[in-house]
């Protein structure tokens, strides 16, 4: 095994390393400084233009569609040095969860029409997946699209979808027919996201900006269907590959440890720097040792990937997963070795480490974009671990002896 990167790879390394220092702000702290307000976020949505020119959003994309056509590995190395500096992309739905997916079942004609515009940084798109009454339960979707001529016109309602800014298109499961199992009668439809009776309302929670979207009488032409008609549900499910995947994350928390080790090194609330703590020290060797995991399934994933040819599809990431689950003890630790000071949030002139312990604290309650911590086990064990799923008819006594019950 040879866990070191050809000199090639350490060169492009450099290069988008570079590219970073050259744009950002030399006070610039990527973990305090997220696309929050709408000033960082065009800063981020100007940034993200000029990555785009250089093809460096994705790298991986063949050279018409905007990438720059490199291998798997080579875009791993890419996204590490994003996720090292934290690039918040205003566009990273569709660079990330939207675009791969139409690579694999888009036609021809969308792949040329859609694809660029995403790899350019000048496209944002948005998943919009989720309903008032289909969230884990995806098979459930209700938002109807019925056939008209050459339209689908669709009415109903999608939650939580997560907007920063302005999107552009909508990578949206809609209901084309009523049938048993309901899986089975989804499609995936791609929409401009100003069409005709397209309305928004604010959603904030406690993470990231979040939006309502309401369809009414929606005209969506038969050429924004992707995939097949009806197997929408499946196309979804690679979707959430793609979504899941965590390589790069572990570059972002080497950035955020190394800021912390600052932190805790200038910070001396009796004289000595909390460095010396002994119990920071023990946080700070559990953070260690997540990150390398982290860095380690990242590039496994990726590795895989790359060899999916010879090896099948590679086995679902549990990284997102160990991220989810340690991420409320990991601020939790924070807050306390900072004292009072780690429950001000960003904007009190008191406020220490720019707020970020009371921030990520609020963040890691966060646990359910990209699937909850239940469903990310119910994939692993599933998929990942080969372990049998109840059978139906299990599940329908179960339910059958708790309504019993009363
Ligand atoms: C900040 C934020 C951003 C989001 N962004 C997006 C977005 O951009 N696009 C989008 O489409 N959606 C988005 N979502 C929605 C998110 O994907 C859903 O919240 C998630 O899929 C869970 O669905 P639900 O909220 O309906 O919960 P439910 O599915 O109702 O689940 C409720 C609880 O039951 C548990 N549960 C459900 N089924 C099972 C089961 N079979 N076995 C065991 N436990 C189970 C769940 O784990 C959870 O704890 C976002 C959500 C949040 C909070």
């Amino acid at each position: 095994m040879d866990f070191r990167f050809t000199e090639e790879q350490e060169k492009l390394r450099t290069e988008i390393d570079d590219f970073f220092l050259d744009n950002l702000p030399s006070d610039y702290r990527p973990r305090g400084q997220r696309g929050q307000t709408m000033e960082q976020y065009k800063f981020w949505m100007d940034l993200q233009r000029k990555a785009g020119a250089k093809g460096y959003l994705t790298p991986g994309w063949s050279k018409e569609s905007g990438g720059l056509g490199l291998s798997d590995m080579e875009q791993g190395v890419v996204m590490e040095e994003t996720s090292y500096w934290g690039a918040a992309w205003p566009g990273s739905q569709g660079i990330r969860v939207c675009g791969p997916p139409l690579h694999v079942f888009g036609t021809e004609e969308q792949k040329s029409k859609f694809l660029p515009g995403i790899a350019k940084g000048e496209d944002i798109w948005y998943q919009a997946f989720t309903e008032p009454d289909a969230g884990s339960d995806e098979a459930n979707v209700s938002l109807r699209a019925v056939e008209d001529g050459d339209n689908y016109i669709l009415n109903g309602q999608k939650t939580f979808i997560t907007a920063p800014g302005q999107g552009d298109y909508l990578y949206t499961l809609a209901r084309t027919q009523d049938v048993t199992p309901k899986h089975r009668g989804i499609s995936l439809f791609l929409i401009d996201a100003h069409s005709p009776g397209v309305s928004y309302s604010a959603l904030p929670t406690l993470g990231v900006f979040t939006v309502d979207i309401f369809f009414d009488n929606v005209k969506v032409p038969k050429d924004r269907l992707l995939g097949e008609l009806n197997r929408g549900f499946y196309h979804a499910m690679v979707t959430f590959e793609f979504e899941r995947s965590t390589t790069g994350g572990g570059a972002g928390a080497r950035r955020g440890m190394e800021e912390l080790i600052d932190f805790y090194r200038n910070e001396k609330p009796n004289g000595k720097p909390l460095l010396e703590n002994p119990a920071v020290r023990d946080l700070l060797a559990d953070r260690a040792i997540e990150m390398e995991l982290v860095w380690l399934q990242g590039w496994f994933a990726a590795w895989h990937f790359s060899q999916r040819d010879k090896l099948g599809s590679p086995p679902p990431e549990a990284g997102g997963l160990h991220n989810k689950v340690v991420s409320a003890d990991r601020a939790k630790q924070l807050i306390d070795a900072m004292g009072l000071y780690g429950q001000l949030r960003r904007g009190s002139k008191y406020c220490k480490y720019e707020g970020r312990a009371a921030g990520s604290w609020e963040v890691s309650r966060s646990t359910h974009p990209a699937g909850t911590i239940e469903v990310n086990k119910i994939v692993l064990g599933g998929r990942g671990l080969g372990l049998p799923r109840i059978p139906a008819k299990f599940n329908k006594e179960i339910r059958a002896a708790i309504e019993e019950r009363g």
